[in-house]
């Protein structure tokens, strides 16, 4: 039981990883095509985007449906990072929900101006805090967008914070 919980929590860590990697080589890389539609101006509730939580969470159901005890932790491992995913990246950072909390908690907060900022950056191969639930200070991200001296927008499709 205490292995089972283990693999559950160690997958959930794990999938930041995953995510993180997945943001920057194929999300922005030869994904970009499903993505874009994330980092333009949003419209409606859905995105072309979702389609990859989608891939997440039919991968997460095949494998709690179909695998055996250890791949079924694996499974809602990664079904509980798609959760966390939709409540802190959609719900918190772009309050795509008809309820906007505010991010006031330091962790929120620097997660959300960090992902502000990834937005705000337009170079899709050069933008920073390709992470989900884990964001970089402020002052390594000022230093990554001086470094490449990267032309930001404070204005971008998504709001600033109240
Ligand atoms: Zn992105
Ligand atoms: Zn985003």
């Amino acid at each position: 039981m205490i292995a089972h919980l283990l693999i559950f929590f160690c997958t959930l860590v794990a999938m930041e990883g995953v995510g993180t990697l997945a943001h920057k080589y194929i999300m922005h890389g030869p994904g970009w095509w499903l993505h874009r539609s994330h980092h333009e101006a949003h419209l409606g509730a859905l995105e072309a985007n979702d389609l990859y939580l989608l891939a997440l969470a039919l991968a997460a159901i095949g494998l709690m449906v179909m695998g055996d005890a250890v791949a079924q932790c694996i499974g809602a491992g990664a079904a509980a990072y798609g959760l966390i995913y939709v409540v802190f990246h959609d719900g918190l950072v772009h309050r795509h929900w008809p309820v906007r909390p505010s991010p006031r908690h330091p962790y929120l907060l620097r997660l959300y101006q960090a992902h502000l900022m990834h937005h705000a950056i337009k170079d899709r191969r050069n933008s920073v805090s390709f992470g989900f639930l884990y964001a970089p200070s402020q002052a390594t991200l000022n230093a990554h967008v001086q470094a490449s001296d990267e032309p930001t927008s404070a204005s971008g499709p998504h709001t600033q914070l109240d």
